[in-house]
């Protein structure tokens, strides 16, 4: 059997956050879109506790998921599932991290960003430490802006060396990194370059349709996040009979959780079982 790699997006679309960066719309939800967000996961928590085959998720929310108790509580009953296999959030960690003690620590590996004009490094660090301290695994990311080597570089040597801190490119500038700055982040992220640049990806293989596929909040499912084009239902079991390889339709892939799964790029030897949550082996 093969293992479903999935991107979880519902409709949340709120953040704690306000970063100048942020790619996604800048929304506050209200109570009732929150409840149906709930209502939405909770159908997607039901439909993976119905299955067999081993699965890894990663939830991609638009905003902020792991400070709503919803995704909280989705994380640590998922995480009880023998064949949920990896359960892993993009996060900016503001959350209080005690609901993580009933998750099993093998299953829930998180993909942390940390945010400079949101949150003090300190504060991050703070956080950092009691995720080791109760035993998880995580790495850590921020965005590659030129005025903040510094701080990227102090943010390095004051995680665990264990710890991978993998670093965005700022790609809406073109010619934005000098050869001397691609340099510099790559002594801190040696796998930066992987993210420099937008892979030609059309006509390509890409597993993302295959063994890879992203969910909405109504169970529809594309290939990825970045084809908008609906391959079928989770919820009425179209999805299955259309999960097959294919080459990829768009002319490029500049995102991680997108082009790791091109596979002339081989990246799932250098992520491995980590590919989800971004942690590689070396
Ligand atoms: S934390 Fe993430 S989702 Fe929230 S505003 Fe910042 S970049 Fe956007
Ligand atoms: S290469 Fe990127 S855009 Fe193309 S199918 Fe794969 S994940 Fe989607």
């Amino acid at each position: 059997m093969n293992r479903w790699n999935i991107l979880y997006r519902g409709p949340l679309s709120s953040c704690n956050y306000s970063c100048s960066y942020c790619p996604f719309a800048k929304t506050k939800n209200t109570r009732q879109e929150l409840l149906y967000d709930a209502e939405c996961l909770e159908r997607f928590v039901e439909w993976v506790e119905s299955r067999k085959e081993p699965i890894g998720i990663l939830f991609t929310p638009w905003g902020e998921a792991l400070i709503h108790r919803h995704y909280q509580a989705a994380l640590q009953r998922l995480s009880q599932q023998q064949h949920v296999v990896r359960l892993s959030a993009q996060t900016n960690l503001s959350c209080g991290l005690e609901w993580l003690d009933s998750c099993c620590r093998d299953t829930v590996k998180l993909w942390t960003t940390y945010h400079p004009t949101q949150m003090s490094q300190e504060d991050f660090l703070a956080q950092c430490r009691r995720m080791d301290a109760m035993g998880f695994q995580y790495s850590v990311g921020v965005v590659g802006f030129k005025h903040e080597l510094e701080a990227i570089r102090e943010l390095r040597r004051k995680l665990p060396p264990h710890i991978y801190l993998w670093i965005n490119a700022y790609k809406r500038e073109h010619d934005y990194y000098t050869p001397q700055d691609l340099e510099r982040f790559s002594r801190i992220d040696p796998h930066f370059s992987w993210n420099t640049r937008y892979h030609k990806s059309m006509g390509k293989s890409c597993l993302a349709g295959h063994t890879s596929f992203s969910v909405d909040g109504k169970g529809d499912v594309r290939r990825c996040h970045f084809i908008d084009a609906v391959l079928g239902n989770l919820y009425d079991g179209s999805f299955e009979r259309v999960l097959r390889p294919r080459p990829c339709t768009n002319q490029t892939c500049g995102c991680h959780i997108g082009y790791v799964y091109l596979e002339e790029l081989s990246l799932r030897d250098l992520y491995g079982e980590g590919i989800l949550e971004r942690i590689p082996r070396v």
